[in-house]
């Protein structure tokens, strides 16, 4: 059957987790972690159950974890998002991204994403009807070009999304980068999405929400993922916060997506961001070894890696192998070396300037990581 979404038939993903299964390959594609996230997190979520948090919430979230989230705003980036209705609870970012587009967007809307970009924004505004407008980072300095990031702004322009710690590369953007993304906003009074579910990922770097840039509070809308905070992936709960009539806008849409996020997760969610910044710390500090670990086990299979400065990823260039097409590369690794990894081409709608660059997930188990950079190391 042949339908609009075509041609987002089947996430990256999927297909490299699915080659991955099938050749029992190191998977260092998709980017989950290996290890659940602590116990006391994992007993939260017991705990709520068993406690009887079994029924639908209420759909904004419950009360307890949108304090939660207002008060993380507070502590870590003194933002002030009023928890009754300046937050919304949402079943992962994937839907705080589907929300705030299609609440945001109408039909003919230009919204200017900066490639390469992560794969359900493009979904989502060709759902809303939204036309993208992009702008790339270009490797290998990944510098946004303040002069082709105007460029892409017109007077058609509703909203911009930026996301930091970025998704594939590990950018985090300066706060410099980001004023010129908010003055364009400001100047062409355009709403901002900013994913920033990496923010506490990051690698001897401040993030920097651009919601504390001037202005800028009340043109945006910050999503974050408790998936990313507390490497709880498949529990799906998300948010995003901004002001009140942003957030509604997101909100009505929300109700008829999912309506709400699964109860006992939202409980345990609520503790965890409740248990200081420790487990966040952690996570960041054993995330940057594996980061070390698995940029050294590339370079000594004969890639050219870029460090990342976040997230779960580290992008590598395969051309000094003699690799020109990276996406066949990718599909073909599974089976040829037992490793699974991401071609960075898929992430832009001009594969041209990316074709020999590759993704790879960092959030692995040492023991993992070493395997599949031993299996590189034999192939190439
Ligand atoms: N945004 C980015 C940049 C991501 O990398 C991801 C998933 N890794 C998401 C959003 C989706 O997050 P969630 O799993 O909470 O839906
Ligand atoms: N965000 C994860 C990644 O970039 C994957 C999430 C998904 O499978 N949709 O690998």
């Amino acid at each position: 059957l042949v339908t609009r979404m075509q041609p987002f038939a089947e996430t990256i993903f999927a297909t490299m987790s699915a080659l991955a299964l099938e050749h029992d390959a190191v998977n260092l594609g998709q980017g989950f972690p290996d290890t659940d996230g602590p116990s006391e997190v994992l007993g939260a979520a017991r705990d709520a159950i068993s406690g009887g948090h079994n029924q639908y919430p209420p759909s904004i979230g419950i009360p307890a974890l949108r304090e939660a989230i207002a008060e993380h705003q507070a502590h870590h980036h003194s933002l002030r998002p009023d928890p009754a209705d300046e937050v919304l609870v949402t079943t992962g970012a994937t839907e705080a991204i589907a929300a705030s587009i299609l609440g945001l967007v109408s039909p003919g809307d230009e919204v200017v994403v900066i490639e390469p970009s992560y794969d359900s924004y493009s979904a989502v505004i060709a759902l809303a009807g939204g036309v993208k407008r992009t702008v790339p980072l270009r490797w290998p300095d990944l510098a946004l070009d303040a002069d082709e990031l105007a460029a892409a702004f017109s007077e058609r322009t509703r909203v911009v999304v930026v996301n930091s710690p970025h998704n594939p590369t590990g950018k985090v953007f300066s706060p410099k980068e980001l004023e010129v993304v908010a003055d364009l906003a400001r100047r062409h009074d355009a709403w901002v999405i900013s994913d920033e579910v990496y923010e506490h990922l990051t690698f001897g770097v401040a993030h920097t929400p651009i919601a504390t840039l001037p202005g800028m509070w009340e043109r945006t809308l910050t999503i974050g993922s408790a998936g990313k905070f507390f490497s709880v992936t498949g529990w799906k709960v998300g948010w995003l916060s901004g002001p009140a009539e942003l957030v509604r806008a997101a909100q009505v849409v929300r109700q008829y997506l999912t309506f709400t996020t699964a109860s006992p997760f939202q409980h345990a969610v609520a503790h965890a961001l409740r248990m200081g910044p420790q487990p966040l710390d952690d996570l960041r500090d054993s995330l940057r070894a594996r980061h070390d670990l698995l940029v050294t086990g590339l370079r000594a299979a004969g890639l050219e890696v870029r460090p990342s400065q976040g997230t779960y990823f580290v992008v590598a260039d395969a051309a000094p192998l003699g690799v020109t097409d990276a996406l066949q590369w990718c599909l073909d690794l599974p089976a040829a070396a037992g490793v699974a990894a991401v071609p960075v081409s898929v992430f832009c709608d001009d594969p041209s300037e990316t074709a020999t660059l590759v993704r790879f997930a960092f959030c692995k188990r040492d023991e993992v990581l070493q395997e599949g950079c031993r299996r590189l190391a034999a192939f190439t």
